[in-house]
């Protein structure tokens, strides 16, 4: 999956840009800074991919890339930066609501949250949304090297408990680090058994 070049396929602001449902796909979803854009390129191996959808204009699109010609790697817009969570949420949720409730081909969409501060408000809202629409999804934390190793099973505990009546929600968390390549292997082998179902 990660072999190839992994490259940008299109970017859809409309349902009816989507390319056809003829393979899987799998969804990265996070608050704005969360660290998407560094885990994507972690995971790929590459230093430039996921800029293709911070470039202006894009960051309201789903981003399409390629895994190995078998699968398709969606990047979803940012959520909760900069402006008033709610407000955010629900331009967020137009375009995103109908993908998700109409995306057959939608194995599991990684939710990524920032592990030095978990779950938050706005996290809330997504996971809401995702649990009404029935979308298969699962928590992945980022940026593990801020947070200190003592806490790292509290953090992950804490997160698991969140999740305890969310029907939608798999349980089982990914702790990562982009920096310190901590928990890359874990992703791209649950990505790669999403895909082989
Ligand atoms: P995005 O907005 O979700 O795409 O987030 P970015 O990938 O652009 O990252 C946002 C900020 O977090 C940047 O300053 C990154 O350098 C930083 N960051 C991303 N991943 C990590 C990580 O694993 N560890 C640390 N310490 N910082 C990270």
């Amino acid at each position: 999956l990660f072999a190839g070049p992994c490259d940008f396929v299109m970017g859809a602001a409309r349902l009816e840009q989507l390319p056809a449902m003829d393979r899987p796909e799998i969804a990265l979803a996070g608050r704005s800074n969360v660290g998407k854009s560094s885990l994507v390129n972690a995971l790929t191996g590459r230093k430039t991919l996921a800029k293709t959808s911070n470039t202006p204009g894009r960051t309201q699109q789903l981003n399409y890339f390629d895994l190995g010609g078998q699968a398709y790697l969606v990047d979803m817009p940012g959520y909760g930066y900069a402006q008033a969570p709610v407000d955010q949420v629900r331009k967020w949720t137009g375009l995103v609501k109908s993908y998700l409730r109409g995306r057959a081909s939608l194995a599991r969409v990684l939710l990524l949250i920032d592990g030095r501060h978990g779950l938050k408000t706005v996290d809330g809202d997504v996971l809401d949304l995702l649990d009404q629409s029935a979308t298969s999804y699962q928590i992945v934390l980022t940026k593990l090297d801020q947070v200190k190793l003592g806490e790292r099973e509290a953090r992950m505990a804490e997160t698991l408990d969140a999740l305890k009546r969310r029907p939608a929600a798999y349980p089982e968390i990914l702790v990562t680090s982009s920096r310190e390549g901590l928990g890359l292997a874990e992703t791209r082998a649950t990505m790669a058994r999403l895909i082989s179902e």
